[in-house]
Formats: structure tokens, C-alpha cells, sequence
């Protein structure tokens, strides 16, 4: 029986070393659930880094490990120290992270650190190729694998083989920079379908693939010699049910099931008819917008200073590549920023940014969805942006507002979110302010629509919908042979 090899650089699960004994917990995030059905059809499996390096590990730990991933349906890939420092912090998240992002500045090229990218995708390729066999489908996920797919097709031609790309494709006058942009681009192209969360990501993919490969394309197809490639976009979804129940089962908590967290949201709901609270959640990233958003909003409060005291931004940032400079250097400055703006505007019982820089477990999301009447996510650049989603889904009173940057990939589905530019902090400010005083019933109105598309292109549709155009190009390959 034909089965489906997923792979991804790191596997769907949390290992824990304590005390030489294995803890090892699935994980929930949103591409888990997603590829749920996929990964427990049939002999499925799953293979990528089980997040501990070899050194870590002694022949004993590593066989443990071994049958530990094999029970959750998994196969682990074994990376080094030098493999992590290199491919992983190095060339994914110093060169592929910032180029396709649009961030040069920031972007390092390093032989070194190519050629660990290389030799980390050589050794997935040599786990995918023991498990293997023809007629099978492998789906491939995110920029850390894209010689992937081509390392795969040259050995065994006869499987189906699809890529996702969960960042942006940058346009063609970014990543024609790219010293290595043709070997990106063919090892890419060993795939029988490449899927992107946009169309604008799609075209910017298939420009390169014209200019720089010189390959023949029609609509969204590439003619190569011996086959053609369907390229096309699958906007990702999430787990509408899981946020929306939560935040149902969180309207009817009683106060001893409230959370410390959400009683000091309360506090705040309750200290005033007018009080407002506005939310942002991101990993600290300089993708993300953080500092944008913070210096919109001190000019908000200049501008419209009637909103002093009754307005707070909660921003939620999550510790993320703290080790590299550049989040180091975003991290003192987001500090600064919100230090300067509490200081100059802070009264006795108000300070405008409560700031958190840490991550929060599930319920405590839910709590901060559910209190805050406006989600302000202003990113530079993002792939898709799943908060922007997660925040309409748990909005269950219909009301809520969001300000979306329109640099997300999710703008692209939610036109009746208040777009914004931003890098245009009066256009944030204002935007902010009409959120803020946007009438119920509009509110309501614009949420209904939101909601409903994102209740019917949730993750499990967005995985299916991926699976069943795989499945059509290998009927088409059949047929033309
Ligand atoms: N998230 C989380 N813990 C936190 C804050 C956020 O698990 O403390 C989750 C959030 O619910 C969302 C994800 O992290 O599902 C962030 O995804 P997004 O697409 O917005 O950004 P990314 O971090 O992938 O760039």
C-alpha cells in the first residue's frame, strides 16, 4: 500500500531529556493538527530533527529516542551541533529568513553556512530515501528544505513529491541577489507541485523560475523535459474549532475558574465604562513590526490624547532567536521604547503598554482574544500570520476590530479587517482610533464574513485541498506517459 512521507526540519513532537529518561509530548501547534489526517492515514510517518543533537545523545539515549519517535509515527533525522549552528542557525535563519523577507540588510552569505545547508539536506534526503518506495507521496515543508524535493526525485522518480512554503517568495529583484539562486530554484523544481500561501508569493516564484531558469511557463505550470510542475497557493487555515470553542467555554467561566491573567484584564474592562484594550501578539522578530507599532501608538496618544487612560496595548512577544544580533538589538529597543512611552504617559492607575516578553500557554491566549477589542498586528513582512486569525475566530460576542498590516500574507483573505501600510504610522494611528470607535453593528457585520471563511478554510481543508492537487498531478503524469 502507497503511503505519504511528510517531512519538516523539525518533527511534529517535544522531546525532553531528564535525567537520562525521555519525555516525549506531541505537539498542538497548528501545522500538527493540520497534517493530522495526513500523517494517520495509512503507514504514514513524519520525519525531521527530534530538537536534540548528537552530542546530546550516547548510543543507549539514541536508540530510546529511535523507538520513542517510531511510536508517534515518526522517524528522527540526526543532526550535530555544527549542523544546527550552520544550516539551521546560520543558513536558514541568517540568509533564506531575512532575504525572503525582504530584509538584505540583515541577510549574511556565507560559503560555510551553504554548504552545512546542503549537507543537513542530503542527510534528510538519506532518512526519506530508507523509507521510500515507489508509488509513495512526500510533502515537504518550509525554506530550511529547499534542495529537498530534487535530492528526492533524482533517486526515485516515481513518487509524488509536493513543497510548501510557509514564508513569502520574495520578487524576482530580491532573489536574483542570491548567490545560489539557481541551485535553490532547481533543487525547489524536484517537486510535482509547489504550493504558496498567496497568489502575489506564487508569481514572484514562477518570474524567478522564468528568468532564471529560462524554463517555459503557462499559467501556473512548468514545462521541464520529462514532466510538468504545477505551482499554485493554499492559504493556510487554522484550528477554527479549537479557538472558537475555547472561547465559547471561556464566555461562560465563573470567577473561580477565571485565570490571574484574565481577573487584572477584568480589573481593567471594569475600572472605567470607556476602557479599551488592544491587543498584539508576535514572536519578537523584526519581521514582525513591533517597534512601528509601539512608536504609532505614542503618536495615537499624542494625537488623540482624549483616549489617555482608557486605551492599553497589551503586547504579547514571544522570545525568539535571542542569540542572533539583530533580535538582540530589536529586544533593547522594543525595552526602551515601551520604558520611554509608559514613562512619559503613565498616571497612577494607568500605564499605556502592559508588555510581556515571554510565551503563554493556550488558555492564556484565549483569555487575551476574548478581552481585547481591537488586535493590532502591523508586521513588515509575514508569510500568512495565523494570530490575525486566531483573534477573529475567538471573538464570539461579534464584536471585535482588526488592524492588519497588508504586508501579511492573511490580508489577502480578510479584506474587511482595517487594512493598514505599516510602515505609515499616521495611517496606524487613525486606523486605530476608528477601530476603536467602529459602531457595533459594523463590527459585527465585518466579523460575521471574516468568521465564516475562516470556519470553512480551516488547517484540515487547507492540508486536504494540498493533498488532492498532489494527487492530480500524479493522475495527469499517468496519463501522459
Ligand atoms: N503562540 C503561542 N504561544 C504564545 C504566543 C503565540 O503558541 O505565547 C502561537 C499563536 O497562537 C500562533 C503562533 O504562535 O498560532 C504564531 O503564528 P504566526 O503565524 O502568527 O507567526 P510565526 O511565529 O509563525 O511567524
Amino acid at each position: 500500500m502507497n503511503k505519504t512521507i511528510i517531512v519538516s526540519n523539525r518533527l511534529p513532537l517535544q522531546i525532553k531529556l531528564n535525567n537520562d529518561k525521555l519525555e516525549v509530548v506531541p505537539s498542538v501547534g497548528g501545522l500538527a493538527t493540520g497534517l493530522k489526517s495526513v500523517h494517520a492515514d495509512g503507514n504514514g510517518i513524519w520525519i525531521g530533527w527530534s530538537g536534540l543533537t548528537e552530542e546530546e545523545l550516547d548510543d543507549n539515549l539514541k536508540s530510546l529516542v529511535k523507538q520513542a519517535v517510531k511510536k508517534e509515527k515518526c522517524e528522527a533525522v540526526s543532526l550535530t551541533q555544527d549542523d544546527i549552528d550552520n544550516y539551521y542557525l546560520g543558513f536558514s535563519n541568517k540568509t533564506l529568513w531575512p532575504l525572503f523577507h525582504y530584509f538584505m540588510e540583515y541577510t549574511e552569505f556565507e560559503h560555510e553556512q551553504w554548504q552545512a545547508y546542503k549537507r543537513v539536506n542530503e542527510k534528510f534526503a538519506e532518512v526519506v530515501l530508507e523509507h521510500i518506495e515507489d508509488g509513495d507521496t512526500v510533502w515537504v515543508h518550509d525554506y530550511q528544505l529547499l534542495l529537498l524535493p530534487k535530492l528526492i526525485k533524482d533517486k526515485k522518480p516515481n513518487t509524488s513529491i509536493g513543497f510548501f512554503l510557509h514564508i513569502p517568495f520574495p520578487s524576482y529583484e530580491i532573489f536574483r541577489t542570491f548567490p545560489w539562486r539557481e541551485e535553490v530554484l532547481d533543487g525547489m523544481l524536484g517537486a510535482d507541485l509547489l504550493g504558496f500561501h498567496t497568489y502575489d508569493y506564487e508569481r514572484h516564484f514562477l518570474s524567478s523560475v522564468k528568468r532564471i531558469m529560462r524554463l517555459e511557463v503557462n499559467f501556473n505550470e512548468i514545462s521541464m523535459a520529462d514532466r510538468t510542475i504545477k505551482v499554485d497557493s493554499f492559504p493556510m487555515g487554522i484550528d477554527y474549532n479549537k479557538f472558537h470553542n475555547a472561547a465559547l467555554a471561556h464566555l461562560n467561566q465563573d470567577e473561580s475558574q477565571k485565570s490571574e491573567l484574565q481577573k487584572r484584564l477584568d480589573d481593567h474592562i471594569q475600572s472605567d465604562a470607556d476602557t479599551k484594550l488592544v491587543l498584539s501578539i508576535d514572536r519578537m522578530d523584526y519581521t514582525k513590526g513591533i517597534p512601528n507599532r509601539i512608536r504609532a501608538f505614542e503618536y495615537f496618544l499624542n494625537k488623540y490624547p482624549e483616549f489617555k487612560e482608557k486605551v492599553r496595548l497589551i503586547m504579547l512577544a514571544v522570545p525568539s532567536r535571542s542569540d542572533v544580533p539583530q533580535y538582540k538589538k530589536l529586544k533593547r529597543e522594543t525595552d526602551e521604547l515601551v520604558g520611554r512611552i509608559n514613562g512619559q504617559f503613565a498616571t497612577v492607575s494607568w500605564t499605556p503598554i502592559w508588555y510581556y516578553y515571554r510565551s503563554m500557554p493556550f488558555e492564556n491566549l484565549i483569555d487575551l482574544y476574548t478581552s481585547s477589542q481591537v488586535a493590532l498586528i502591523t508586521p513588515i513582512r509575514d508569510g500568512m500570520n495565523l494570530v490575525a486569525k486566531e483573534y477573529i475566530a475567538t471573538r464570539t460576542n461579534g464584536h471585535g476590530v482588526l488592524v492588519l498590516s497588508e504586508m501579511a500574507g492573511a490580508s489577502k483573505e480578510m479584506n474587511e479587517a482595517l487594512l493598514i501600510n505599516p510602515n505609515n504610522f499616521e495611517q496606524i494611528a487613525d486606523t486605530l482610533k476608528i477601530a476603536l470607535e467602529m459602531p457595533e453593528a459594523e463590527q459585527s457585520r465585518r466579523l460575521h464574513i471574516l468568521q465564516k471563511r475562516l470556519k470553512r478554510y480551516s488547517v484540515e481543508k487547507w492540508a486536504d485541498e494540498f493533498m488532492s492537487s498532489l494527487n492530480s498531478t500524479k493522475k495527469y503524469r499517468e496519463t501522459s506517459i
